[in-house]
């Protein structure tokens, strides 16, 4: 196993990141047009660079995102590892300082980010003091939920018609439904760059549904536009098994490609669109696109996450936050510990603004 591998304890990310530097991600990014989402998509994902898993490194990667085999690898690294992703409470006046007079606005992940992640998915709930922490934060800036769940199924989770919501890893994206504080045309933003995959998606489904079923704890969740095999609660001497069901049902559909998040193995269209797309698309609906005076804020956990954080770095704006109890290679600048911790982040942040303010 490399180190790169030992390193992640929930899950593998692929990103390198450069030596975070706290407060000073804000230089101005080159304008851009607005783009048709599907126009966007139509590009197939860079395999080298998108964390798609290729042949042969599937059970591998399963078994690298367990803390378990990963532990051993953590301990020595943690305090390099938090000088260079400090904690957003801890230096939660360095952000304030680098968000000074410019547009915050706040993507959120939701399972691990918002909500605790938990042994049955649609357990997920968020506490009511996480939501009005939410409702806080939207009440002062533009808040989207990104998450790889379905967008009806996070919604019906957040309950918040204020905020913007792009399910299933961004390739689901809808305006608020009630009016907000902030002017954008909200209810006109709807981009669904993979419409012509539903068909295949849906065949996958039933199919990997039936196949799972002789796998104990395996679960197949429809988050519409993709899939999610879920092997938390698989023993781990059925994962080589569940790991070669899945590739066999794939190999007949080349226009879907697998990747790996928190304990669950991704089934999605091999299409280029990810959460940092919809990061993007986002920004650009919202007229932000080109602006210096715009601090995007991205909060989350996984290695999904990733993309996002990735934006945010090449655009140099704004700061990515990982969600995380133990070192992970990323290309987030801050990190919070756990969600209880992103409740506190939002809250301060909510307090400082009004604070401003006044
Ligand atoms: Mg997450």
């Amino acid at each position: 196993m490399t180190n790169h591998a030992a390193f992640a304890a929930e899950d593998a990310v692929t990103a390198v990141a450069a030596p975070a530097q706290p407060g000073r991600h804000f230089a101005s990014f080159p304008p851009r047009r607005a783009r048709d989402c599907r126009k966007a998509a139509l590009g197939r994902m860079d395999l080298s660079t998108s964390g798609v898993l290729m042949a042969g490194s599937l059970l591998e990667t399963m078994k690298a995102s367990s803390p378990r085999h990963a532990m051993s690898a953590v301990g020595a690294d943690h305090e390099e590892w938090i000088e260079n992703h400090p904690s957003a409470l801890e230096w939660f006046e360095g952000v304030l300082a680098a968000a000074e007079g410019k547009q915050i606005v706040m993507f959120l992940d939701y399972d691990g980010t918002l909500s605790p992640i938990v042994k049955d998915p649609d357990s997920a709930v968020m506490t009511e003091e996480m939501r009005d922490a939410v409702r806080g934060v939207a009440q002062h800036f533009p808040t989207a939920i990104v998450s790889g769940r379905c967008r009806d199924k996070v919604f019906n989770f957040v309950k918040l018609e204020e905020l913007y919501y792009a399910g299933s890893h961004g390739m689901d994206i809808k305006g608020p439904t009630k009016v907000s504080n902030h002017k954008a045309k909200a209810d006109e933003i709807l981009c669904q760059p993979a419409t012509e995959f539903l068909p295949v998606i849906q065949e996958v489904y039933k199919t990997l549904t039936a196949k799972m079923k002789s796998i104990h704890g395996a679960m197949v969740e429809n988050n519409k536009f993709c899939l999610s095999v879920h092997f938390r609660n698989v023993e781990e001497d059925k994962w080589d098994t569940l790991a070669r069901e899945v590739r066999a049902v794939l190999d007949g559909y080349k226009e879907l490609c697998l990747t790996k998040g928190r304990k669950v193995l991704e089934i999605r269209p091999s299409i280029k669109w990810d959460k940092g797309n919809a990061l993007e698309f986002l920004l650009e609906s919202l007229g932000y696109e080109g602006r210096s005076d715009v601090f995007p804020i991205y909060i989350g956990d996984d290695r999904t996450d990733e993309d996002a954080f990735k934006v945010l770095r090449n655009i140099g704006q704004g700061i990515g936050i990982l969600v995380t109890k133990s070192p992970k290679e990323t290309s987030a600048s801050y990190s919070l510990r756990e969600p209880a911790e992103v409740k506190e982040f939002l809250r301060k942040l909510v307090k400082s603004n009004g604070t401003k303010k006044d």
